[in-house]
């Protein structure tokens, strides 16, 4: 059976379920953050690798392919614990923890370690391809890259396969691909 991917439009994780008749007037239960609509409120969650990526035409100078890391690719954090994977759009998003007010572009669980709006990851889009920038935004709580903390006002390139500690909670930098939280 075929699946259907949405974001949650709450917490923006990824879900799917199975593209059963006249699934849009379903009502859908985001297993994370509880947000309860229509399926068709929720935000298409297409996985279609760079297909919100940088433009097809853009091509690395040849000489410089294979030098340095060049990503079509938007990417997605994956939370360890939760398994969530999380969509990341180009410009700014702000990763935090499940609130109801003051909340982050993405939520991940509700750890007490974790601040509303813990840290940022802009999405740039370069002549060289997709840039990942963690951007330290003054949380209160304690941020660690590969197993480094991170200092005050930091704005760092990330890779893909990074780690990102917030908290006591691990995520990861990725390259999107079909994880979706379940829904039953
Ligand atoms: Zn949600």
């Amino acid at each position: 059976m075929e699946k259907v991917f949405l974001v949650c439009p709450s917490c923006r994780t990824r879900l799917s379920f199975a593209a059963v008749a006249g699934y849009q007037d379903k009502i859908v239960e985001c297993p994370i953050c509880h947000f309860k609509a229509k399926a068709n409120v929720y935000q298409g969650g297409n996985v279609a690798k760079g297909g919100n990526g940088a433009d097809s035409q853009t091509q690395m100078p040849t000489q410089l392919s294979g030098a340095m890391q060049s990503k079509n690719d938007l990417g997605q954090i994956r939370v360890v614990n939760t398994k969530q994977c999380c969509p990341l759009k180009l410009g700014t998003n702000v990763i935090g923890r499940i609130a109801q007010s003051g909340k982050a572009d993405i939520q991940i669980t509700n750890d007490p370690y974790m601040s509303r709006r813990h840290l940022q990851i802009d999405v740039v889009k370069t002549n060289y391809g997709i840039e990942h920038h963690l951007v330290e935004i003054n949380s209160k709580n304690i941020i660690k890259l590969n197993g480094a903390p991170i200092n005050r006002n930091d704005i760092l390139k990330l890779n893909f396969g990074y780690k990102l500690t917030l908290g006591i909670i691990d995520i990861y930098l990725e390259e999107t691909d079909e994880e979706a939280t379940q829904i039953v």
